[in-house]
């Protein structure tokens, strides 16, 4: 029997082994220069002032939500259509998450349903550049703009990918990467918070250490000891082996972002004309990062199709069950999923298909015929 081929997985050789192996033989496994290098890493590539690299995605939400300072019991509007950690990310900071409707071409908010879930409450918006294609930040950010609400950019599926030929990372107060082993470059676990505001990133590496300042309270008094607890932060650090690994993985991203395109671009032109499904849109003024290719099943019969596919051994992957469909948001919201069409058509009809830089023609071949072959086989 063929292996069975996954939905996603990571993409390591010796160079990224021989980075870790330096680090372990090195004085410093953790808060050692290859943290700095990491982030200078990120910052030429992106573009950006200034990167905070911390020990989770999701560490680095929570962190980037902090350093905006918003008032406990605001809100802040986002997707529902995203793994639960952006939103989780809210409520870490006694926020409240405003959900609004997706567009079906890119899965992402849609920005012509914004304005009515605006508040005096409001103070942000987080939207998530889901798979890897980039919001409509131009409209976004024109709300935004209107209603003084900061922006924050969940981009943990889109590094890499561009918006008006400018890396995301660019567009937000605060955008937010992770390197999990499933997404465009890993740390094993890690994240990181890039900006182009100083005082945002110094509020950051703050709250990453515990709420502990060190270097202006050593200038101010003149000590070489001394260290100031001036908020309730996180040990959210990240480990100089980890940083090497990023270090050494993020040489490589424009080729694995580069196969990504080519391999959503063999799906687009072998499935397009399927009638049975829809395939995935790239918007012209974006260029998506293919973090994940997802389709649409038309019909009721996606849950039949997954397991046709799961059986003849191609890994299939639901991106993602709507956040307000979780018991934990059941039990804090009252959310009627009538308000979220486009979500809900959205969630029943979607399969994410076999896509990561180190696939073969072969298994390129295989997921579409076994795709093909399904859907023929459930009519
Ligand atoms: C992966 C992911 C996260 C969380 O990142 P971790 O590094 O796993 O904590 C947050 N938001 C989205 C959209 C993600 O895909």
């Amino acid at each position: 029997m063929t292996k069975r081929i996954p939905y996603g997985r990571q993409s390591i050789d010796q160079s990224d082994i021989d980075s870790v192996i330096n680090v372990l033989k090195s004085d410093w496994l953790t808060t050692g220069p290859m943290v700095d290098r990491f982030e200078s890493s990120i910052k030429n590539y992106i573009g950006c002032r200034e990167a905070v690299s911390v020990n989770s995605g999701t560490s680095a939400l929570d962190i980037a939500i902090k350093s905006l300072g918003i008032k406990e019991g605001n809100q802040i509007i986002t997707t529902p259509f995203t793994f639960v950690a952006s939103s989780n990310a809210i409520l870490y900071n006694n926020l409240t998450p405003v959900f609004s409707d997706i567009e079906k071409e890119t899965r992402n908010l849609d920005p012509l349903k914004i304005e009515e879930k605006i508040t005096d409450k409001t103070k942000a918006i987080l939207y998530v550049d889901y798979a890897g294609h980039p919001c409509n930040i131009k409209e976004i950010k024109e709300i935004a703009d209107q209603y003084g609400l900061y922006l924050i950019e969940d981009a943990c599926h889109a590094l890499g990918a561009e918006y008006q030929n400018k890396k995301v990372g660019n567009f937000a107060d605060v955008t937010i990467f992770s390197f999990h082993p499933v997404k465009p470059i890993t740390t094993g676990e890690g994240g990181a918070v890039a900006t182009n505001n100083d005082e945002i990133a110094g509020k950051l590496r703050i709250l990453r250490d515990h709420g502990i300042d060190r270097d202006s309270y050593r200038n101010k008094n003149k000590t070489s000891w001394g260290y100031d607890l001036i908020e309730l932060g996180r040990n959210y650090r990240i480990t100089d082996l980890q940083a090497a690994l990023g270090v050494s993985q993020f040489k490589k991203l424009d080729e694995f972002i580069s196969r990504r395109n080519e391999i959503a671009a063999i799906y687009n032109d072998e499935l397009g004309d399927v009638d049975q499904l829809e395939i995935p849109h790239v918007k012209k003024d974006c260029k998506s990062g293919w973090h994940i290719y997802t389709i649409l099943i038309n019909g009721k019969n996606r849950n039949k199709f997954y397991s046709m596919m799961e059986e003849q051994g191609v890994g299939v992957n639901i991106h993602y069950i709507p956040v307000y469909h979780h018991t934990y948001y059941k039990s804090r919201f009252n959310i009627s999923t009538k308000d979220f069409p486009v979500t809900e058509d959205v969630f029943n009809r979607i399969v994410t298909l076999p896509l990561f830089y180190n696939m073969s023609d072969e298994q390129i071949d295989t997921v579409i015929n076994t795709t093909k072959k399904s859907l023929k086989m459930l009519n």
